[in-house]
């Protein structure tokens, strides 16, 4: 079949849709579909009591989650005597991937771009010192030393919206070049980490992106809608709910409109950067399938209720410190006295899609590919043949779907909807193309975050949460302690949460 030769026109049912039936038509598919969920684990929190519960020895500092921010935080401490406890089977968290003697694929982040040396010294020394990073003086930048690992940028990205493929997601004219007259007189001032942005910015983050655009610009509907969808793919959520910094600092934190930046994208995502860490670290001090269930203060620190998930036992474990880089939101039950700091927090659940094909296309394809359709949920997908991969027996489509939180407790319906959620994705992906991409699926894999991304909103940046904690001895890292959520932002809290123990 050529290429644009198919459209299927039936209408695909949106994933909210799908996600709201019990799964009364989840036909069949002819490939195998796996839900990756750590759902069951999380709620071992309330579901545990009748565990056996023995004494776990002492540290001198633990860290709650093993993410970029609690990661990177454990690489700050390595010479000290410290545990990380990881709920899940794997590091990672949010920027986690999966892997098999032939293939990788992220399963959440999954790129980075070079860094202008105005951004925090902080990071940038502690990725040149992981070998990650190496400063480009011609460029005033830092760039990445894995370069097989960069991103062609003629095959960076492209966007289909609703049938027509165009280059860039916001439409092009006049509204499009004031748009970016008027973020351009913002250049060199959008820093990361973020708490490096002047005072006198720090207004921004008190309106909406939309509502700041509205007093200066005239918007279109379609205009709106652009803004939106680069919103929620690295933001989850609208331009009407995102502030206006987070908005500015999405389009002019790099100079993408004036030089080509370095794109970064291993297979595996951002797992690289989880890996390179616990390869620094070594493994034995981070221990995945352990979840923190409970933090009780004493005299002299605290007693850490960890459920060793593998054998079903609760260990009680003695520690003078702590950094909690967890998701904020099990506060309530972990740790209730810290609870209220968060408690504004929105958080984005996101799912991830990963379509495996027994075959490569026969026609170059795009990195990104973005997509404006009908369900605003699903954002596109990424495209393995422009990564640098260890096997070319085997195409990876790697689909994006942001959620809103209303959305959330829908997530439970996952597993019963599995074909169908598969199906559709094939479906977007198949229109994208003009090609049945159905019958060359190997298999499926769905990866399902509740909590996945916290939505910077207005009045949520540049108001750590440490600086109101009740006890100093326990400090807070992970973007969702107001921070944007990004890498940089991940690994300078961590980096800080290190030298606050
Ligand atoms: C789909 C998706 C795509 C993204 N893409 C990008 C991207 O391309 N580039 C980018 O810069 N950013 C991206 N992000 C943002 C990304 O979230 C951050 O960059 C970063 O990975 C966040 O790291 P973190 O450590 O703050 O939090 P998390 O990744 O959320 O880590 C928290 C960890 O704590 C663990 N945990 C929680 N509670 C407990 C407990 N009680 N006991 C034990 N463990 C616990 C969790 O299991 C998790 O592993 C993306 C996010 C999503 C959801």
């Amino acid at each position: 079949m050529n290429r644009r030769d198919f459209i299927r026109t039936s209408s695909i049912l949106s994933l909210p849709v799908i996600l709201k039936s019990c799964g009364w038509d989840n036909r069949p598919v002819a490939y195998p579909v796996h839900v990756h969920s750590d759902a069951d684990t999380g709620h071992l929190i309330y579901k545990s009591e009748q565990f056996d519960r023995i004494p776990g020895g002492s540290v001198d500092t633990m860290i709650v989650g093993g993410g970029i921010a609690g990661l990177t935080a454990a690489c700050k401490l390595k010479d000290r005597n410290f545990l990380l406890c990881e709920l899940s089977s794997d590091l990672g968290g949010t920027s986690s991937a999966w892997y098999s003697d032939k293939l990788s694929f992220a399963q959440g982040a999954h790129y980075d771009m070079a860094y202008p040396d105005t951004y925090g010294q902080e990071v940038l020394e502690f990725l040149e010192s992981l070998n990650i990073i190496r400063h480009q003086p011609w460029k005033a930048a830092w760039g990445f030393t894995d370069e097989q690992h960069l991103v062609m940028h003629r095959r960076k990205n492209q966007c289909y919206d609703h049938g027509e493929i165009r280059k860039e997601v916001l439409p092009r004219g006049t509204l499009r070049d004031d748009f970016f007259s008027l973020i351009e007189s913002y250049r060199g001032e959008m820093h990361l980490p973020t708490r490096l942005i002047d005072e006198k910015l720090r207004p921004l983050d008190k309106l909406s992106f939309i509502d700041f655009l509205k007093s200066r610009l005239n918007l279109t509907n379609d205009f709106v809608a652009g803004l939106s969808y680069h919103m929620k793919d690295d933001y989850g959520a609208d331009a009407h709910t995102v502030s206006a910094l987070a908005g500015i600092h999405y389009f002019i934190c790099r100079p993408y409109n004036r030089e080509v930046v370095e794109l970064f994208s291993p297979p595996e995502g951002n797992h690289y950067f989880i890996q390179k860490m616990a390869n620094y670290v070594g493994g034995e001090r981070l221990m995945t399938n352990h979840l923190v269930k409970h933090i009780s203060e004493v005299s002299d620190g605290f007693h850490v209720e960890v459920i060793d998930v593998t054998d079903q036992v609760i260990r009680t474990i003695k520690t003078r410190k702590i950094i909690y880089a967890g998701q904020k939101h099990a506060l309530k039950y972990i740790f209730p006295q810290d609870q209220h700091l968060f408690q504004a927090n929105q958080y984005a659940p996101w799912m991830v899609v990963n379509l495996v094909l027994d075959r490569t296309p026969e026609y170059p394809g795009y990195w990104q590919n973005e997509m404006l359709v009908e369900d605003g949920t699903f954002l596109g997908f990424i495209d393995s043949t422009t990564q640098h991969m260890a096997s070319q027996e085997h195409w990876v489509l790697t689909a994006y779907y942001c959620l809103p939180p209303s959305s959330r407790n829908d997530l439970v319906h996952v597993e019963d909807n599995k074909m169908k959620i598969a199906e559709a994705t094939a479906q977007y992906i198949s229109n994208y193309f003009g090609e049945d991409i159905s019958p060359a699926i190997q298999q499926v894999h769905i990866k399902v975050m509740g909590h996945a991304m916290p939505i910077p909103g207005r009045d949520y940046l540049f108001d750590d949460k440490n600086q109101y904690r009740g006890n100093k001895n326990i400090v807070y890292a992970g973007v969702d302690n107001s921070r944007l959520p990004l890498l940089f932002e991940a690994m300078d809290s961590g980096i800080l949460a290190a030298g606050l123990v």
